[in-house]
């Protein structure tokens, strides 16, 4: 299946989801990929690509890599090998990878070409999809990048048959957002149906990519509606930070973060206390945490403002509307959340 995505700039690019095709590429191309991907299939992926000249740049695994350093160790590689403005990096991995790549690439001669080979379940629900590129910094996450939009996305969902459970649950935690912000039906249907079942992850997977391109074609920038694939961001973030980035997966921060916005949720009245616990039971049905102690809810609070979504002052948070829908909103009293924040024990 191929899902298209066309921007208004005229960016237009395929997200196939489909077992890896042959790529032919007339130009020089760079691999970046880490030891464990490259262990696990890069004879695969080579397999299947064809180039002018063909090299591989294998960087270390893991976010507390996501930094400047590692950037430059993508760009000095380029650089070694010659690349010029018509050359391709191409990501393959995970989130991590993906989000390092699309950055260099957007770095690179102020700018090449960069294709997507998404291998974890988020990414190739979420990250690859988009063009958010970047790195983290000791402020927080996801601080420094730029948008550059890749020029094609492969999903080929036979890549995560060797993945960590956990990791794969970290992804469902993905895709659950994107039923809860955006489609009552889906949700339903996840309620319904398993994922460790290949037919329903495929599905899932195209469901998902379906979202996403719908959002992002309406909002690349991230002026208006694409904010609402954060929810459970705002709270994740300030946990992974808090936590150095060392005890939760991103997308296990970002469960847990779903809980926590759906309680403020639930005080403002936007959601019942029922649809909130039918996404706890959907959490953990695939043992993604919901629980998180908070040992002070007002510097928990005050690391909100690190967010890049926030500004002047002011919280934007991502709360669900019932299912299926939300609410992007900076006008939350302090006194609900810190309420939530201080009772917050699930
Ligand atoms: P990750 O890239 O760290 O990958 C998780 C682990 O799985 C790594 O150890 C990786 O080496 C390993 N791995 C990858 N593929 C594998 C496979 N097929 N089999 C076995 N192991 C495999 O983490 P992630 O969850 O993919 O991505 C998280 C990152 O994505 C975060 O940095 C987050 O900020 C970013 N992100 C970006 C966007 C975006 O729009 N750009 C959206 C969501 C998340």
């Amino acid at each position: 299946m191929t899902v298209k995505i066309e921007l208004p700039n005229n960016i237009k690019y395929d997200i196939n989801i489909d077992e890896l095709k042959q790529i032919k590429l007339n130009r020089k191309v760079v691999v970046v990929t880490n030891p464990t991907i490259s262990a696990l299939h890069l004879e695969y992926l080579l397999k299947h690509l064809e180039a002018k000249e063909l090299s591989v740049v294998t960087i270390p695994d893991g976010e507390q890599y996501k930094n400047m350093q590692t950037i430059e160790m993508i760009l000095d590689h380029c650089f070694e090998n010659r690349l010029d403005r018509k050359s391709l990096l191409i990501a393959f991995g995970g989130g991590v990878i993906g989000d390092m790549t699309g950055f260099a690439a957007s770095l690179y001669q102020r700018g090449i070409d960069f294709m997507q080979i998404p291998t974890t379940l988020l990414s190739q629900v979420d990250a690859s999809v988009g063009g958010k590129t970047g790195v983290n910094n000791k402020f927080g996450k996801n601080l420094i990048g730029s948008f550059h939009q890749p020029i094609e996305v492969n999903i080929d969902p036979s890549f995560l048959k060797t993945l960590p459970k956990r990791e794969f649950a970290a992804g469902v935690a993905e895709i659950i957002k994107m039923a809860v912000t955006f489609n009552k039906e889906f949700f339903v249907w996840l309620e319904e149906n398993a994922l460790d079942d290949e037919k329903n992850l495929a599905t899932a997977i195209a469901k998902s990519v379906q979202t996403k391109a719908w959002v992002v074609s309406q909002d690349e920038k991230e002026q208006g509606i694409r904010a609402a694939l954060n929810y459970g961001h705002t709270f994740g973030h300030v946990i992974e930070n808090e936590t150095n980035y060392n005890t939760f997966l991103h997308g296990e921060a970002v469960g847990i973060g779903m809980v926590m916005a759906n309680a403020v949720a639930v005080e403002i009245g936007l959601m019942t206390q029922k649809e909130a616990q039918r996404v706890i039971e959907l959490l953990k049905k695939y043992d993604i945490p919901t629980a998180y102690n908070i040992a002070d809810a007002e510097s928990f609070y005050a690391h909100f403002f690190l967010d890049k979504k926030s500004s002047d002052n002011k919280i934007k948070f991502i709360l669900p509307k019932g299912i299926g829908d939300c609410v992007i909103t900076d006008e939350i009293e302090k006194e609900n959340v810190i309420k939530i924040l201080k009772g917050f024990n699930h």
